[in-house]
């Protein structure tokens, strides 16, 4: 599947008086992102996109198509007159690879540099082993995967991690991971990059979803918030022109340990009592249902199949937590009055009583300036959301000033 980050009038214009201030490689970068999102673009639209000269597009582009990263193609059916040349992002001039590291599985992806998925596997993870064990598996299933499609001529640009864990991307490290606790501090980048020799970045799970999300809608959609209701509650920020929102620790959108309403006492695995997190997640829903039934806590029980049967007490409780999950993001559009809320992760996928509880919260509690346009749906790419993301943020890093000048190095 392919995704390209569809962009209206008003996203597609690079602002002269931005271009103006920026640095050879900055424009470069800025152009590069621009033909990546519109393949197929002229150099006459670049400079009406821009507002630079149709000369000045001809000095930034030629480097990018030396690089090899670009070409530069006749269109096959072009009409009568001029026949029209549209620049392109060369797919084989370098891959990304995806490791999306789950509680329950782990997916990995390589990729092109136009978004296309050339090859994918995935394994259950093992937690209770050290981090590097872990890693090392990661690292043996893309080479299987590198050599069994026949990829190794192709460079690795990029490898993207994503954890269920606060992450200080800056240094690619997880942060007191509440359900993976051997991995609290330990450098997943530089281990990876040492390991690999190339570059690693590492995100949240959620900031990828929201991320995957994002680049397949309309540019219009941002500032968009995905929220994601499973193992943990979780948000990913996305600003108006179509960034991740990390914060200044890269803790931002942790909105599983603010306090609920109904909290109570409730302990909270992070320590604090009342937290949303401990009382609408999809572990604190199926603890709610054992207790009401006397039941032990071995035994199994599967929500998603409870509430497909029309089970009362799983409906009446997911309708709660949903209930609860609307209160909290109602706080969080008032912050940040987004353009569109997404909802994603296990509670939204089994029913669409998250999205009417949601729905439900935010217009009763939501000033109407904030909730004029706003549209609130689940997500569309569902599960492939994180990898999505996590494509994205490879390719958009190959695109960078500092990717560009990698590639300079080492075409
Ligand atoms: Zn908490």
């Amino acid at each position: 599947m392919q995704i390209t980050h569809i962009l209206d009038a008003e996203a597609a214009t690079v602002a002269p008086a931005v271009t103006f201030k920026l640095g050879k490689l900055e424009v470069q970068s800025e152009l590069a992102k621009l033909i990546s999102v519109q393949p197929g673009i002229g150099r006459a639209d670049i400079a009406r996109l821009t507002g630079m000269a149709r000369s000045t597009v001809s000095d930034h582009v030629q480097p990018l198509l030396d690089l090899g990263l670009f070409s530069e193609l006749r269109a096959r059916y072009a009409g009568r007159g001029r026949p029209s040349v549209g620049l392109t992002l060369n797919a084989r001039a370098g891959i990304v690879l995806v490791a999306d590291i789950g509680i329950t599985h782990v997916r990995l992806v390589i990729a092109d540099l136009t978004r296309n998925k050339l090859a994918e596997d995935a394994f259950t993870p093992d937690f209770k082993v050290a981090p590097e064990v872990l890693l090392d598996k990661v690292v043996s299933h893309f080479d299987t995967l590198m050599r069994e499609n026949l990829l190794q001529s192709i460079r690795v640009r990029t490898l993207v991690v994503g954890v269920a864990s606060p992450v200080d991307f800056e240094n690619g490290v997880s942060v007191r991971p509440p359900i993976m606790p051997g991995w609290d501090g330990f450098p997943i980048a530089a281990w990876l990059r040492k390991k690999m020799g190339i570059t690693v970045l590492v995100d949240n799970d959620v900031n990828l979803m929201a991320l995957g999300e994002a680049r397949s809608r309309l540019a219009s959609a941002s500032p968009l918030l995905f929220v994601k209701v499973a193992s943990g509650i979780g948000c990913g920020i996305i600003t108006k022109d179509g960034a991740l929102h990390r914060g200044a620790d890269g803790d931002a959108g942790d909105i599983g340990h603010i306090r609920a309403e109904n909290g109570g006492n409730v302990t909270c695995a992070c320590g604090n009592v009342g937290c949303i997190e401990a009382i609408a997640s999809v572990p604190s829903i199926v603890g709610q249902i054992r207790q009401a039934r006397g039941l032990e806590p071995s035994e199994e029980i599967e929500l998603s199949a409870l509430v497909a049967a029309g089970d009362t007490l799983a409906i009446r409780l997911v309708r709660e937590a949903a209930a609860q999950i609307g209160e909290v993001v109602a706080t969080l559009v008032n912050m940040f009055n987004p353009s569109c809320i997404v909802l994603g992760g296990k509670l939204a996928h089994m029913s669409d009583d998250l999205l009417s509880g949601v729905r439900a919260a935010v217009y009763r509690r939501a000033p109407p300036l904030a909730t004029r346009r706003l549209t609130i749906e689940n997500s569309r790419v569902g599960r492939e959301a994180g990898v999505l993301g996590g494509i994205a943020l490879g390719v958009d890093n190959v695109l960078s000033t500092q990717g560009l000048q990698k590639i300079q190095s080492r075409p």
